[in-house]
């Protein structure tokens, strides 16, 4: 345990921090100031635990470990900004929205009061027809009246204002959820983009770890696309690219995201997916790309088809994300180098599976 309060000044954090590390022989880089200020505060339950581990097991704090534990308190310093601007974002739509809905109801009640009064008002007035001295009453009455007609007018000409802004504050609300959706999709293939991949592959994570399931990962590549490129034109290049996102999107349902990872390198990230179930994904993709036939539509010149090389890892518990897409990304390599069109495994003591694959060069 780190055995300060949370709740103490930062400066005696920083302070404490400074002692630990020292204590630790732990270098006082900035790097390791930002580690251990934070599992001081207990930022991150998961850095904590692993400190926690490794002072209880009196191991040293390797260059490697202290960077190791800088990435993940980064990656979670990352995360928790994040997650605080978008919830920020959409909560101030929903708020705003509510106060106007309860200001709207409110004035609602005030104009059917005020409406009620007005119809009393004129009842009294009725009845004091014929009552001595009561036209000076009725005058009195009937200005009475005429005044709350007026407030009942203008209580609803502001409840016609608000009933707008809160349609304004509607569309901007969806305005924001729609650009939120652009700024997370990549725009020549409809895909999830890089930065939604590494959101959903954060997320996949996490998730991973907290209910003790499965998660897998394909990193797919065009094989000699920039041949095709060079041969056909990028136009074409990129209904290629448009066709093998759909190939991804049909051979994935549910919880995966189909994602475009680069120029013309797509992932697929699986939850709940063992290595067995990533490679019928993976070999699924890859049977479909490569089964298509692609025809020059203005010519009706048949170009032959285009195939893809893929990596699969399965996530293993402690991992870092950077690591977990590195062996996902070895796979790859090695399906290019056994001949592409194929899929590869590079397993975690680096024993190696190829599945698919005719050889093609
Ligand atoms: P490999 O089988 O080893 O992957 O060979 P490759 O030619 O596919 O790989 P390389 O990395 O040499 O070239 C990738 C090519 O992908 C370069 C570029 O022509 C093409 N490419 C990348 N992004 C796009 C894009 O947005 N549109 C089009 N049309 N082509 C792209
Ligand atoms: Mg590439
Ligand atoms: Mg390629």
């Amino acid at each position: 345990m780190s055995n300060t309060d949370v709740t103490d000044s930062p400066a005696k954090l920083a302070n404490t921090a400074i002692v630990r590390m020292a204590k630790l022989g732990i270098p006082p880089t900035p790097e390791n100031f930002t580690v251990w200020y934070g599992y001081l505060r207990g930022d991150d339950p998961d850095v904590v635990h692993m400190i926690d581990q490794f002072l209880e097991s009196g191991e040293t704090f390797t260059q490697e470990r202290c960077n190791d534990l800088y990435l993940r308190s980064t990656a979670f310093a990352a995360k928790v900004i994040e997650e605080e601007r978008d919830a920020t974002l959409l909560s101030a739509g929903s708020k705003l929205e509510k106060s106007v809905e309860s200001v709207m109801s409110l004035l609602d009640e005030a104009g059917a009061g005020a409406a009620r009064y007005g119809e009393t008002l004129a009842d009294v007035g009725g009845a004091l027809e014929g009552v001595e001295g009561g036209d000076r009453v009725r005058q009195i009455v009937s200005d009475l009246v005429t005044e709350t007609r007026q407030v009942v007018q203008q209580n609803q000409s502001v409840n016609e204002r608000l009933e707008q802004s809160n349609q304004e504050i509607s569309e901007l609300r969806q305005r924001i959820s729609e650009a939120r959706r652009e700024a997370m999709s990549d725009a020549l293939t409809g895909l999830n983009n890089r930065r939604a991949f590494d959101e959903q592959l954060r997320k996949g994570i996490a998730d991973a770890e907290a209910n003790n399931t499965p998660l897998s990962l394909l990193l797919l590549d065009l094989d000699h696309f920039k041949s095709f490129n060079d041969n056909h034109g990028h136009q074409l290049g990129d209904e290629v690219l448009r066709l093998v996102a759909r190939c991804l999107v049909d051979c994935t349902k549910g919880r995966d995201t189909a994602a475009r990872y680069g120029g013309e390198e797509f992932a697929i990230i699986l939850p709940d997916t063992d290595m067995e179930g990533a490679l019928a994904v993976a070999d699924q993709v890859r049977e479909t790309v490569s089964s298509k036939k692609i025809v020059r539509k203005s010519t009706g010149e048949s170009l032959g088809g285009v195939t893809l090389s893929g990596g699969a890892a399965i996530y293993m518990d402690g991992e870092l994300l950077e690591d977990f897409i590195e062996r996902a990304d070895a796979g790859l390599y090695k399906a290019k180098g056994e001949g592409r069109n194929r899929i590869a495994v590079i397993e975690a003591e680096h024993s190696l599976r190829v599945v698919g694959g005719n050889d093609m060069a």
